[in-house]
């Protein structure tokens, strides 16, 4: 049977870990391939990383722990032989480009998997993406790379493994579906589904003294803390609008977000004829990870049907933009581009950072974004270079703001 070589960046993380399940679930029940780890990284969680490339009969052969302290002390524990282990973020991008991987999964938290997504698009991958900060950062040169890409005769290519997008793209169907030719019918609307996160019925007061643990409570999916924040905030919302502006390559006037606390409609696709199209599943990130991997083909998925013995409840609800204002400025930044998601993720990212730290209130998060992108000198047609640049003010920036 053909092989397909998985590289898994952020291996020990919610979608790394569910990531490498669906792996375990292909390898049995697909009869046409066989799915293979060929590399995976993680930051410091050493001892995770060792169980989970040890589950292979054939173990990985590259590791990488981006963090050089917790690569010393894998090597020196590890028992995989034919394992090479390395560090550094320039790792990374080795595994993201090595010509063995097939598919690579992006699943690092925040700008850290910039780079490496970066180098599995430039090497002509599948990149299975729930690093939806890439997009958000530099979703202009992501597009701009898969063109030339695709002019070049590159199969590259980024399917989405984010909840939303993924329903999307199911909704959309093929790629000929969706492209409309003269006589089909065009999307008109992606209407992106949001669970409103634990503070969906708090008031802004309450939303003041929220706690991190209180914030951190998610109320159906279980992910790492930094999306499960973003959750709170309604930045994760924002970040997907802008996401999906990329990846669809749709303007920010097409998209809209509506509430819906049950999690079950992923999000849907409004086409011109007025028929709208909804992708339903309980939420559980294994089914959009598969299909990202097994696109076109849809494979049966560990993941439990829907309960219909009880009766169901689909409630669909404005957003709340006062309560929640991070969401205007996802739709800002969808409209400008330029250098303004660089900013207004690095601010989110340090504000989060922050949040946790006990050192500033939920409520300052958005605020702490909103200062940092209208106090930066846009730029309409950023380098990278650039855009890492207004990373690392944006991030000196907030800092500055709490500075006590
Ligand atoms: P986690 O916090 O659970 O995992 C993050 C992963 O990134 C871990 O493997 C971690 O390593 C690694 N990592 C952390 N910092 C660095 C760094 N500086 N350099 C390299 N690697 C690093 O996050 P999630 O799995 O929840 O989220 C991952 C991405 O997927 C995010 O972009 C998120 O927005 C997106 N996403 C997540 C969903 C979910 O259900 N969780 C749903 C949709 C999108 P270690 O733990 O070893 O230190
Ligand atoms: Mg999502």
């Amino acid at each position: 049977l053909p092989t397909v070589n998985v590289a898994v960046l952020g291996a020990t993380g919610s979608i790394g870990t569910a990531t490498i399940d669906v792996l375990h679930h292909l390898d049995r029940i697909d009869e046409t391939k066989t799915w293979n780890l060929w590399a995976a990284s993680g930051h410091r969680n050493v001892q995770l990383l060792g169980e989970l490339a040890g589950q292979f009969k054939c173990p990985p052969h590259q590791i990488v722990l981006s963090d050089p302290k917790s690569a010393t002390e894998f090597a020196a524990g590890s028992t995989l032989a034919n394992t090479q282990i390395k560090t550094g973020a320039e790792a990374l991008v080795e595994i993201a480009s090595a010509p063995e991987v097939d598919v690579v999964v992006a699943a690092i938290v925040g700008r850290a998997g910039l780079e490496s997504t970066l180098a599995a698009i430039e090497s002509g991958k599948r990149v299975a993406l729930a690093n939806k900060e890439t997009l958000v950062v530099a979703g202009s040169l992501v597009q701009a790379t898969l063109s030339n890409m695709a002019s070049s005769g590159s199969r590259a290519e980024v399917l989405p493994v984010d909840s939303e997008h993924s329903a999307i793209f199911q909704c959309l169907g093929d790629k000929e579906r969706g492209s409309a030719s003269e006589n089909t019918c065009k999307p008109r609307k992606l209407i992106l589904t949001a669970s409103g996160g634990p503070f969906r019925n708090a008031s802004i007061r309450q939303m003041q003294d929220a706690t991190p643990e209180l914030a951190l409570n998610h109320p159906t999916w279980d992910m790492g803390p930094k999306i499960t924040i973003d959750s709170a905030t309604m930045m994760n919302k924002a970040l997907e609008v802008i996401e999906a502006r990329w990846l669809f390559d749709i303007p920010a006037e097409s998209i809209e977000v509506v509430v819906h606390p049950q999690s079950i409609i992923h999000s849907m696709v409004e086409f011109e004829d007025g028929s709208v199209m909804a992708q339903m599943s309980p939420p559980d990130m294994r089914l959009p990870i598969q299909y990202a991997l097994t696109y076109p083909r849809r494979l049966a998925c560990e993941t439990p049907a829907l309960d219909r013995t009880r009766q169901w409840d689909l409630t669909l609800q404005p957003v709340d933009r006062e309560r929640f204002p991070a969401l205007e400025l996802g739709f800002e930044v969808a409209r400008v581009g330029g250098t303004a998601g660089s900013v207004v993720n690095a601010a989110n990212e340090e504000a989060v950072g922050l949040f946790l730290e006990g050192k500033i209130r939920f409520t300052d998060i958005v605020p702490a974004c909103r200062r940092a992108l209208e106090h930066h000198h846009f730029e309409p047609q950023p380098s990278l270079t650039r855009l890492l640049e207004l990373d690392r003010w944006a991030r000196a920036e907030v800092r500055k703001q709490y500075a006590t």
